[in-house]
């Protein structure tokens, strides 16, 4: 829980208040393993007791999104995940059926492709996103 209060000392730092939803955003989002949609931000927010109606909400979203604290992911959805923008680059494993999500390391990481994109097309990359789509191991035995 020693993360929540990093990141509510880089908020202030950057001269923002902390709110109560946003706290509760931050909370939810640190507890869980995998990314969330706004609905189970919603969600977890009602758990916590806290009403915030869609505006404050997507409003709070953009600003952690805009902070670096968080970061929108897209799994081949029609809804936007977030995560915690975390120390270590990953990427996700989602299973098509029961839709878990895993994150996962690359043994190898793409910067020497992006070199080559850069290198072949001058498109400077910034960042890449990359999720595998399949079975995870319990739904392949069904
Ligand atoms: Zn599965
Ligand atoms: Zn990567």
């Amino acid at each position: 829980m020693n993360k929540l209060s990093e990141i509510v000392a880089k908020i202030k730092q950057a001269g923002f208040k902390q709110t109560k939803v946003r706290s509760a955003l931050l909370k939810s989002l640190l507890q869980t393993r995998t990314p969330l949609s706004v609905p189970e931000l919603e969600l977890n927010l009602s758990n916590q007791g806290l009403k915030a109606n869609k505006s404050t909400l997507y409003r709070e979203i953009t600003f952690l999104k805009e902070q670096g604290i968080i970061k929108e992911i897209q799994l081949g959805e029609d809804k936007k995940r977030f995560e915690i923008e975390g120390e270590t680059h990953h990427h996700h494993l989602v299973c098509i059926k029961c839709e878990d999500i895993l994150d996962y390391e690359l043994e190898r990481e793409l910067d020497e492709e992006e070199q080559k994109i850069t290198k072949n097309t001058h498109f400077k990359v910034l960042n890449h996103s990359l999720e595998f789509f399949g079975l995870c191991k319990t739904c392949q035995q069904v």
